[in-house]
């Protein structure tokens, strides 16, 4: 039975163990009950699921996952949590917890050696300054997984959503458009975390696409210039790539490469939509195999 869904649970054990926040790990722990159950209904859990969960903290969601899913797989950087995790998941046969940096784990391996390779569903109250290269890693391991759900800033919720020409658009947003189709599950005050968060949060749940919205040569190259492109917002789209050693292309070619698809040569990379990105790249992969 979850114990830690409440002020007064969370509050109990912190005491009992003298547990300080570390500013460093985005440590905002989730004391609500409504949003906890709101986050694992959301993410669509069964007892078929095998679960990654990112950052279980004093294992509040953790034990709602126990309570729902098969299997709990939980990554936490903090070794201070591990022994509080151990007092407050020991009701539960069904979870490991792995003392790990997530952004070192090998998603690919952990999937193989977890869930025989079979699909698994993320599921995180997120340390936001490490979102996207959370969100962004787990894309491109190409492991086995079925749906993100997370919560993060609501700002970055927003990124997500948002097209071309937009200041928030970017690596991001053309990423989950690429891979997922993101759905908001809940927007979350900061009255609902301990210590509050000084940003509203939302809830999203990112839905893996089986087939991708665009056809590319080598989506792996197309985020390689996507990266490019978004690396100095305030250049040309030219003189990104240009700039970008790995392409070994001077301004003109890539100017070219850009009037070939009937664009100004000028044009900035903010511009462009996923499906001009994955022309783009198709088009540079010709013209440095040549
Ligand atoms: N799941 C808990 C909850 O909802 O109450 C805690 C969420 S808290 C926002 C983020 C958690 O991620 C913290 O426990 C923090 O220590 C952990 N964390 C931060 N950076 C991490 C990393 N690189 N790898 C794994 N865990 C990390």
């Amino acid at each position: 039975m979850p114990t830690l869904d409440s002020i007064s649970g969370t509050l109990k054990i912190l005491d009992k163990y003298g547990f300080k926040f570390n500013k460093r790990f985005g440590q905002n722990f989730l004391i609500d009950a409504n949003i906890l159950d709101k986050i694992v209904t959301g993410a669509l859990i069964t007892k078929d699921d095998t679960v990654l969960e990112i950052g279980p903290g004093i294992g509040t969601l953790t034990q709602y996952l126990c309570e729902r899913a098969k299997k709990v797989i939980a990554v936490e950087i903090d070794k201070t949590l591990i022994p509080i995790l151990d007092d407050t998941l020991s009701e539960y046969d069904n979870v490991t917890v792995i003392n790990e940096d997530i952004l070192k784990v090998d998603i690919n391996a952990l999937v193989r050696d977890h869930n025989e390779g079979r699909p698994i569903k993320v599921v995180a109250n997120l340390p936001y300054y490490i979102t996207t290269p959370i969100i962004m890693g787990l894309f491109e391991s190409d492991a086995e997984i079925e749906s993100m759900t997370v919560m993060i800033q609501k700002e970055v919720a927003d990124r997500i959503k948002t097209g071309p020409g937009s200041k928030d658009y970017g690596a991001l947003s053309l990423a989950v458009q690429f891979y997922s189709k993101p759905e908001v599950i809940a927007n979350v005050s900061p009255e609902c975390f301990i210590p509050k968060p000084n940003v509203g949060s939302s809830v999203i749940r990112l839905s893996r696409y089986e087939t991708k919205p665009v056809d590319v040569k080598d989506y792996r190259f197309m985020f390689r210039v996507i990266k490019a492109a978004f690396s100095q917002r305030r250049k040309t789209l030219a003189n990104c790539l240009s700039s970008c050693k790995e392409f070994g292309i001077d301004r003109e070619t890539a100017a070219g490469y850009l009037e070939k698809m009937g664009l100004n040569k000028d044009i900035r990379g903010e511009k462009l939509t996923l499906e001009q990105f994955a022309v783009l790249s198709d088009i540079m992969i010709k013209g440095l195999e040549v």
